[in-house]
């Protein structure tokens, strides 16, 4: 082989597991190949290296510093391909020989892989990624979105555009998945009138699989080759259509892939359909009854539900299901209202919908919510399933939601992390007293280490808001007003998130004579950065998204608020590596959990948050800054107003001061402590390495002892 040919094989090999998304060095590895390319491809290195020809490899392969660098990583990955001994070796045994078999409408891994939408997607990414880390067996299971979720412009009239961008398959770190004999995987799903087929995609994440199923396929009709098309889109026809192929569809690709699992994981209700095949799957093999089969199936299946808001939980009405699921129906042996049934709270009400909340429920014998508040709410809001428990009987639990660390760890606070917490901190995520050694960090070490991430964040702003405003055309002044925009001194506050209405991202502005007041302090000057999409079918949430952009195009603001479109996986992470606060006022109790507050803990952010999801388990009054009490009032207005009032006077009498009050060598000493007690107290707990370990313990250990699980 010549060196060229060498690094080009490497390469690929590297590309093709998505391994390369948690390690920040070998993501800079593949950008240094070429900076402009890599950008313009969404970060891809499949897609980057897909543009170079022999001679590109050969000249490369000159390069001896380039050819070591590469040698270097790929050993790396071997080495963590091959690892024997890890934390699931030792804990998890059952599960070396049956993975969890993991589903999810969504996967946020990288930016360059766009199937996700917001949070859900990018904690079953982090799921995925701490899996692998911790040796983990798994098998995950999605759609492929050809199409993908949507990019987003911001018109001059504050209006979002979406904008649905193809991705060829090629060019993605997939392969076909195969059966055991070598073949390429076709699964069927029959439907009443008709039969949906899907291929299937194989991507390597780890140590461990995610399978992706695609309707683009020869024999389904041009309707049914666009199902899977995009993520969340379309009418309920669509959803259910959908919701069909990732439950039923996902269980055939896992058979049909020789997958014998240890145990269904639903990460929300919309793979519920799975149990059902599942419960199919057993009644074929066994001759047993449904009855039977499906205990069987709920004692062998988890469930994480995501949202107390309602419109989160599908519901489906009787004749659209009867029009999709006969087949499935008939294969249980069930009656119309019997199959109804599973997914009612009332079973004998026929005009009840079928909610694939319900059905999850009932089909599963974990189940949990994703804070303590939410467990709380969750089993309050579901009693009605448990008519004979009382309210703190309800047999649903919480694991709270964690970030996956090397992912969201800006690159320089990982090297002093390595520095200051011992060379393997990143062997013992979950272990506080490996955080607690964040005290012995010298502050002035930490804060230039924050200051220099700011730095960066300011050229990333800068680029991104100067490149919109040109893009749209704004007169050549305000063009250049980006490039010099923010003040790297000054204290940044950030805010980036989908825009539904109940994250209320246009709190801030309630009082815009206060807020222009505390921002454009010329001692103490404030600066905010939003970033976030509303989903296209969410009027309210896009006027939301209007305001909010306005005031960062006029008015008085507009120096002080910039506003960063399309937001994504790459802006997110740019954004929590290095802003002083994060701000979060959702309407309390609607964010389950939330994550983002996470990702900015790791790296000396402070958190500015309503007491709600993870923040009211992790507020202790010196760890950060709450918004509110934690009272919920009645009346909506009347809560928005108190928690306006409230976030103005904590910014203007408590973190403003504290943020400006500087020692004599410029650092802010009540500032810095903490962010330390917030990287001690928090950083061990949020974390998905944490929240693996707590599933696998909870529920995958006890569900992969499960009757079925001998299954042949
Ligand atoms: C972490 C993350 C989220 C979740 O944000 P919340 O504030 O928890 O809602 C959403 N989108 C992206 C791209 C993220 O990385």
């Amino acid at each position: 082989m010549t060196p060229g040919e060498k690094l080009k094989s490497q390469l690929t090999d590297l590309s093709v597991n998505l391994w390369w998304a948690w390690n920040p060095h070998i993501i800079k590895l593949f950008r240094d190949l070429d900076p402009e390319g890599f950008r313009a491809a969404n970060h891809n290195p499949v897609s980057v290296l897909s543009g170079f020809g022999p001679d590109r490899f050969e000249s490369l392969g000159q390069d001896a510093g380039l050819r070591a660098r590469v040698d270097s990583a790929y050993r790396e990955l071997r080495e963590y391909l091959s690892a024997t001994r890890t934390w699931a070796s030792l804990n998890a045994g059952p599960l070396r020989v049956r993975p969890v078999a993991y589903f999810s409408a969504e996967f946020g891994i990288h930016e360059s892989l766009p199937i996700y939408s917001g949070g859900l997607g990018v904690l079953a990414g982090d799921h995925l990624k701490s899996a692998s880390d911790l040796g983990l067996p798994l098998v995950a299971v999605g759609l492929f979105y050809r199409e993908s979720y949507f990019r987003q412009h911001i018109g001059r009239d504050g209006w979002q555009h979406a904008e649905y961008v193809r991705s060829p398959a090629e060019l993605l770190p997939a392969q076909p998945a195969v059966d055991p004999s070598g073949k390429r995987i076709i699964i069927e799903v029959p439907l009443s009138r008709e039969t949906l087929r899907a291929q299937v995609w194989e991507i390597a994440v780890g140590r461990n699989r995610l399978l992706l199923l695609d309707t683009d396929v020869e024999g389904n009709s041009e309707e049914n080759r666009q199902l899977a098309a995009r993520l969340y889109f379309g009418d309920q026809r669509i959803r259910i259509r959908q919701e069909l192929l990732l439950g039923v569809g996902g269980v055939r690709a896992l058979r049909a892939a020789g997958v014998h699992w240890g145990g269904l994981h639903l990460n929300e209700g919309h793979s519920a359909f799975a149990t059902l095949e599942y419960a199919r799957l057993l009644m074929e093999l066994t001759g047993a009854d449904f009855r039977t089969c499906a205990q069987e199936v709920a004692q062998n299946t988890v469930f994480t539900t995501h949202t107390p808001v309602d419109a989160g939980h599908d519901r489906f009405p009787p004749e659209l299901v009867d029009d999709h699921l006969e087949p499935l129906r008939r294969s249980l042996g069930l009656s119309q209202p019997e199959f109804l049934g599973l997914g009612r709270i009332r079973p004998e009400d026929n005009r009840e919908a079928l909610c694939m909340t319900v059905l999850a429920f009932k089909m599963s014998r974990y189940a949990n919510g994703v804070s303590a508040l939410h467990g709380r709410i969750t089993r309050k809001s579901w009693q009605v399933l448990w008519p004979h428990h009382r309210e703190d009987e309800v047999p649903v639990g919480h694991i709270t939601n964690g970030v996956h660390v090397r992912t969201w760890l800006a690159p320089a606070m990982q090297d002093l992390y390595s520095k200051h917490l011992g060379a393997d901190w990143r062997d013992h995520l979950a272990d506080p007293h490996m955080w607690a050694r964040i005290d012995g960090v010298p502050d002035a070490e930490l804060w230039s280490t924050h200051r220099g991430l700011k730095a960066a964040l300011v050229k990333f702003v800068r680029r991104r808001v100067s490149e919109q405003r040109r893009r749209n055309d704004y007169p050549d002044e305000f063009v250049r007003a980006a490039e010099t925009a923010l003040d790297p001194e000054a204290l940044t506050i950030g805010f980036a998130r989908r825009f539904a209405t109940y994250k209320r991202a246009n709190l801030i502005f309630s009082d815009i004579q206060r807020l222009t007041r505390l921002l454009t302090d010329s001692k103490r000057p404030v600066q905010l950065v939003f970033s976030g999409k509303a989903h296209p079918a969410d009027r309210p949430g896009q006027e939301i998204l209007r305001q909010v952009h306005e005031s960062a195009i006029v008015g008085d603001l507009k120096m002080n608020v910039l506003f960063i479109e399309d937001y994504d996986i790459n802006v997110g992470r740019h954004l929590v590596q290095s802003v002083d606060v994060w701000l979060n006022n959702p309407r309390r109790p609607q964010e389950a959990s939330g994550t983002s507050g996470q990702k900015v803990l790791l790296n000396g952010g402070l958190n500015f948050s309503v007491l709600d999801g993870w923040w009211a388990e992790a507020y202790d009054g010196l760890n950060g800054f709450a918004i509110g009490d934690g009272i919920t009032h009645v009346n909506v207005e009347e809560q928005d107003r108190r928690d306006a009032q409230s976030l103005y006077e904590t910014l203007e009498n408590r973190i403003i001061p504290l943020y400006y009050d500087r020692d004599d060598d410029g650092v802010p000493r009540g500032w810095v402590e903490r962010m330390k007690r917030t990287i001690r107290t928090l950083g061990w707990r949020f974390n998905t390495d944490r929240m693996v370990i707590d599933y696998t313990n909870s529920c995958y250990l006890p569900a992969a002892g499960a009757e079925s699980c001998r299954m042949p």
